[in-house]
């Protein structure tokens, strides 16, 4: 290797010092620049939260409108919630007319109309609400929960998968820069709850008996995808009466059910009585937990218990 002269060498160095000084200019900016410029995506329910999470990675910034624990019939947003909707890119909504949009959506868009508006349900049918379809003969006089069709559209992998599809098309929308990333990360999560589907009829395969009871009828979607049979134990939102608590045991004793889901927004004590009276218990499953996938693993796991 040729000696270089002292003055040489000493330019060589420098333009070295210069690219690896900008170098790490360039570095600490991009780092200033992706916790100034994170998406602000506002969602209506937890488990979309966990959607949009996998798809945008560390380039959202999710607000929650209904909070862990909250009725999703009957929940308001806060003051903050509206601020941070109000600097938001995106609002991700169910789209499957659970009370919360009904009432809310409207005034959401009016308080940013700049936000990008995602239905996460474009693509999936609606069906009817399973406790209501059941008892339609009759309570025809009755306004049913929900407008008749049942809105807890997520509780279905392959519905999940839909969901999750046109979240990643609004993150392209709105932020077009970092298309390959947020496709990326959509296929590797869809990947995910293939799984889940696949290991969801793996696990029922072998169940005879496909019956299973719970307070609110939340998992209506789940119950068709995997022929199962839902018997819900609240009617059209309502407590069940005194007799229709008869009823229930009656039909509870005759499919030989054993466990009980209720849910913790709920008011547990129909489900004890029950669980009770045939000998069985109360599984507390939350539709609305963020952890999709486990929460689902979980429900499972309690059904090829329950229905052992
Ligand atoms: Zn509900």
């Amino acid at each position: 290797m040729p000696r270089l002269s002292s003055k040489t060498s000493f330019s060589v160095i420098l333009t070295v010092l210069l690219v690896v000084l900008s170098a790490i200019s360039i570095m600490s900016c991009a780092q200033e620049e992706e916790v100034s410029e994170k998406i602000g995506v506002v969602v209506t329910i937890l488990p979309q939260a966990e959607f949009v999470e996998n798809v945008g990675g560390e380039r959202v910034n999710i607000t929650v409108m209904v909070p862990p624990g909250a009725n999703i019939h009957i929940y308001e947003p806060s003051p903050s919630q509206m601020t941070a909707l109000a600097k938001a890119e995106m609002y991700a909504k169910v789209g499957s007319g659970i009370e919360f949009e009904l009432v809310w959506t409207d005034k959401l868009i009016a308080a940013n109309k700049d936000m990008l508006v995602v239905d996460c349900s474009q693509g999936i049918e609606l069906q009817v609400m399973i406790g209501e379809y059941e008892h339609e003969g009759e309570h025809e006089e009755e306004e049913p929960e929900h407008g008749g069709m049942d809105p807890h559209v997520w509780m279905s992998p392959l519905n999940a998968q839909i969901m999750v599809r046109n979240i990643c098309d609004g993150l392209i929308q709105v932020d077009p820069d970092s298309k390959t990333y947020y496709e990326q990360n959509r296929d590797a999560y869809l990947q995910k709850l293939a799984e889940l589907d696949q290991d969801i009829r793996d696990g029922l395969s072998g169940v005879t008996n496909r019956k299973f009871m719970v307070y609110h009828p939340a998992f209506g979607y789940f119950a068709r995808e995997y022929k199962l049979t839902m018997l819900p134990i609240e009617e059209e939102g309502k407590e069940p009466t005194a007799a229709g608590l008869a009823h229930l045991i009656e039909q509870a004793k005759e499919h030989e059910i054993k466990v009980i889901f209720a849910e913790p927004q709920f008011n547990p004590q129909s489900a004890e009585v029950i669980a009770e009276a045939i000998g069985g218990r109360v599984v507390f499953i939350d539709p609305l937990a963020r952890d999709y996938i486990a929460n689902l693993r979980m429900l499972l796991d309690e059904l090829v218990q329950a229905m052992e």
